[in-house]
């Protein structure tokens, strides 16, 4: 299959849509990361999302509209909270699971009766799904596993051949996926730290529970809230280690490892002190929009230099760090030290 190179004018916005009304597969840019979109009514549509990133079928998609009210169309129960997030965060970076309408294929929710829903922040893919008259199903447009993608060229990387189009909408705002809030049970429940901090929704709603999938490791046979939480995530070729601590004892921790065909991703901030051990930086610790925005880049750019084994810098704190810090843990498989209490 040749993959078509989409631009954002109207007119290929609507041979975009075209394509999802045909059952197609189009990579959809958003605020948070590339989607791979299809019909999301559409169960042979959807079913070709899974095969082109290689994605487990226990894994949900999250359903994309244009307006908020099409939450009616798709989901038996809208509750108060939904509506107030929505009010206040949409279009945006929240996902939030409700009960799923019949309309919907189970294909989509991965045979759960809860459905994930979004309005993305980005005029143009909002305009591919009004055109196409039909919501869209989209999970991030890269191969199951690896790190998300956040320009077209990484989608091109990953599904060059496997999908219809790509619509390249820049690089994306916000870089981590979405915050994704259960709202089926009876306190409203972190799935996935996102773009929306926590502190936030807790804010608004008053009471957040937070899932162990955001902080903890999940055994690959527990029966998680989040189901796509179990799998390996956001993992380059390279192992990653987590090195905490100060610049200094981290510079110090990494300088007595380092061998050839490792790397350092760190802060703009501390480049000078990682100096001599091939370091990358994603953002600035000082802006953590930047760091969200930048980490899958950095990923992915450091596996194109073939490097073995990154020592990373994480960032502590709220808001997007949460997010960020959840990715980084994960493509790390939890593999983290304490550089400032660490045996020699
Ligand atoms: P992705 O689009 O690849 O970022 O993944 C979507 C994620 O949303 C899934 O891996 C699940 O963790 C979550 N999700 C989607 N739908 C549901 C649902 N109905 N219930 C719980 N989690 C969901
Ligand atoms: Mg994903």
């Amino acid at each position: 299959m040749k993959t078509q190179l989409l631009s954002t004018t109207e007119q290929d916005l609507e041979k975009a849509a075209e394509l999802i009304k045909s059952g197609g597969l189009v990579a959809i840019p958003t605020e948070t990361v590339y989607g791979l979109g299809a019909n999301g009514l559409n169960p042979d549509a959807v079913k070709k999302i899974f095969e082109a990133k290689g994605r487990p079928q226990d894994n949900p998609l999250i359903l994309h509209i244009h307006d908020p009210e099409q939450l009616r169309d798709y989901c038996r129960e809208v509750p108060e909270e939904a509506w107030l997030l929505a009010e206040h965060f949409w279009p945006g970076p929240l996902t939030m699971i409700l009960p799923v309408r019949d309309c919907v294929p189970r294909t989509t929710t991965a045979g759960l009766d809860t459905v994930g829903m979004r309005c993305p922040d980005n005029a143009a893919t909002r305009e591919i799904i009004r055109l196409a008259g039909v919501p869209i199903a989209a999970p991030s447009a890269n191969t199951s596993g690896k790190p998300s993608t956040t320009t077209a060229a990484h989608v091109l990387h990953d599904m060059d051949g496997k999908i219809d189009a790509i619509v390249d909408g820049g690089p994306c705002r916000v870089g981590v996926e979405s915050t994704i809030v259960d709202l089926t049970g009876p306190v409203p429940r972190l799935l996935r730290p996102g773009g929306i901090g926590p502190e936030l929704l807790e804010e608004l709603l008053g009471a957040l529970e937070i899932d162990k999938a955001v902080t903890g490791e999940i055994a690959r046979d527990a029966v998680v809230r989040a189901p796509g939480m179990k799998y390996k995530h956001y993992a380059p070729a390279a192992e990653v280690l987590i090195v905490n601590g100060s610049t200094e004892a981290a510079a110090r921790y990494v300088r007595e490892r380092f061998q050839p065909g490792d790397a350092v991703l760190c802060f703009a901030e501390e480049l000078e002190c990682f100096a001599g051990l091939n370091p990358t930086a994603y953002g600035w610790e000082s802006d953590p929009a930047s760091l969200s925005a930048g980490l899958f880049d950095a990923l992915r750019s450091l596996d194109e230099g073939k490097v073995k084994r990154i020592f990373a810098r994480c960032p502590t704190g709220g808001g997007i760090n949460v997010a960020t810090r959840n990715r980084l843990r994960k493509s790390a498989g939890f593999h983290i030290v304490n550089a400032e209490t660490s045996d020699k």
